[in-house]
């Protein structure tokens, strides 16, 4: 199951930027390493090393360690050559972290918005409180290097907009990069939050992952898809939108896609509250269900089975064209054993033996922040590019 795409492409000769990133993957750690990785001679690694100490970008230190009467030096990225900020837009709040340069996370915060005043608003309010944010962790606002923001709904990358969306209200078809450039000239990444999600949990299983699916149960449904150790978003950024496939379930919900009986009109957090609701429940939204399922409410726990055996038909269909390794859940309702057992059961029971053999399907372990910290590794991956270093390491950051 290895995936060789994780291992860096190494351009020949190495660049000083290819160079960091083998420092930085931490798939070279001394000179002597990164040598012997790129076939440069002893003295070009020293130049490429000497550049990237003087940009600022890496530090030497000795191990500690002496072997042989000479300590051996290590090569590491200096956290403090810059800041990066990451941006979870839930629908009634969200969460902002700072983060150096080694993704080391400075400060989290949580603030409540109301997406209903309109995409113009929230970027305002978004960089209103970054500001705070980064006087709080004691951050320079000029070493802030780049912003990932990420949005509860399908985005339209080649555009920068929000394709129609329940969470969002007003917010389809508006220009997000339009609207956060009126704020800031950073680089800002905008990514829909269930592709974060999947770069968060991608790092964290390890190297044997190559290809995997990451799902985000909540009021919404939604997915990332990592294919060969890459975030694969699609021609036009709504790669992994399972949710508006037809479900052989029936809608509790309209949905604005249009497709009768779409997944997430029948299994999301709001179909199912929709339908308590219509049964008599007194509820208001997805973590009521999940305390409701968690107190044991029988009815509950029954329309959530349900509804994971549907996301596992939809899901299932995926997984045998995609034969990834692995697949995670997140979101509110991934916290319901239940619901994820049901879609465990539909894939395995649904998809051909070839591809369920060496699949894993489980719980994420990322957590609640798993989408600031994939929207950390996006922003750092952009900002620490290859082609970028080269140019930063000649002209400074604002080359
Ligand atoms: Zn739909």
């Amino acid at each position: 199951m290895t995936d060789r795409s994780r291992s860096p492409r190494i351009e020949s000769p190495a660049s000083i930027g290819s160079v960091f990133d083998l420092i930085r993957r931490g798939t070279a750690r001394t000179r002597r390493e990164i040598s012997r990785q790129t076939a440069l001679a002893p003295s070009t690694v020293s130049l490429r090393v000497d550049s990237l100490i003087a940009a600022g970008l890496v530090e030497e230190a000795a191990s500690g360690q002496a072997t042989g009467g000479r300590q051996p030096r290590f090569l590491r990225v200096r956290g403090d050559a810059g800041a990066v900020v990451s941006v979870a837009l839930g629908t009634h709040h969200f969460r902002l972290a700072v983060a150096d340069l080694v993704g080391r996370v400075l400060h989290v915060t949580e603030c409540p918005i109301d997406v209903a005043l309109g995409p113009a608003a929230a970027m305002r309010e978004i960089w209103e409180r970054t500001l705070i944010a980064l006087g709080d962790a004691r951050v320079d606002a000029g070493a802030v290097r780049g912003m990932a923001l990420g949005v509860p709904a399908p985005i339209d990358s080649r555009l920068g907009t929000v394709t129609s969306s329940a969470q969002l209200p007003g917010w389809g078809q508006q220009n997000l990069y339009d609207l956060i450039k009126r704020h800031t000239e950073l680089p800002v990444s905008i990514q829909n939050d269930a592709n974060l999600l999947a770069l968060a949990e991608f790092r964290a299983a390890g190297p044997d992952v190559g290809h995997m699916l990451a799902v985000k149960v909540g009021s919404r449904i939604g997915s990332g898809v990592v294919v060969g150790g890459r975030l694969y978003s699609g021609s036009s950024g709504a790669a992994g939108e399972i949710s508006h496939s037809r479900s052989s379930g029936r809608s509790a919900i309209h949905c604005w896609c249009g497709t009768p009986d779409c997944l997430e009109s029948v299994a999301g957090g709001a179909a199912l509250v929709a339908r308590l609701r219509q049964e008599g429940y007194d509820i208001g939204g997805t973590a009521d269900l999940v305390a409701l399922a968690g107190a044991g409410d029988a009815r509950a726990v029954e329309l959530l089975r349900e509804a994971g055996g549907l996301v596992g038909e939809v899901l299932s269909y995926v997984v045998n064209f995609l034969n990834p390794d692995l697949v995670t859940f997140g979101g509110q309702l991934s916290g319901v054993p239940p619901f994820v057992a049901a879609i465990r059961a539909a894939v395995f029971q649904q998809c051909l033996p070839v591809v369920t053999d060496a699949l894993e399907v489980r719980v994420g372990t990322v957590g609640t922040d798993a989408e600031i910290l994939g929207g950390i590794q996006l922003i750092l991956d952009r900002t620490l590019d290859v082609n970028r270093v080269d140019k930063l390491v000649a002209n400074g950051w604002t080359g």
